[in-house]
């Protein structure tokens, strides 16, 4: 695989379990994380960060509910229906709309392939 393969970003379609939240988003999956917090642990997230302007929901919204805690600085968001979390909304230290996709939500996507770097958020 060449060093641009890896890289660059790909456009993926992701759904929660039972599908009333559809999104696609323009992803690097070279660069995952897989972070320790309290919120992070229980869900199993992995997560790939893209820019907000590259991310698209396609249906779902009034199905979704934001999940806040400690300082608030992600909002994570939850299906009503099925309990799946597919994405959270963030902001860059400059500022930067981003949105931190669950890579287990993505359609046509091998988790075991990923290589998550570890990311100690318990200690933020
Ligand atoms: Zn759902």
């Amino acid at each position: 695989m060449s060093e641009a393969s890896e890289t660059a970003p790909r456009r993926l379609s992701g759904a929660c379990h039972c599908g009333a939240v559809q999104f696609e988003a323009s992803l690097d999956l070279s660069k995952t994380i897989a972070c320790n917090c309290s919120i992070c642990s229980a869900k199993g997230l992995i997560l790939a960060f893209t820019l907000e302007t590259e991310f698209e929901l396609r249906s779902g919204a009034d199905q979704l509910r934001e999940y806040l805690f400690n300082r608030h600085v992600i909002r994570h968001s939850f299906c009503t229906v099925c309990g799946a979390e597919t994405f959270a909304r963030a902001t860059a230290p400059d500022g930067t709309p981003m949105v931190a996709v669950n890579v287990r939500s993505l359609k046509n996507v091998e988790v075991a392939g990923l290589s998550p770097a570890p990311f100690d958020g318990r200690s933020i």
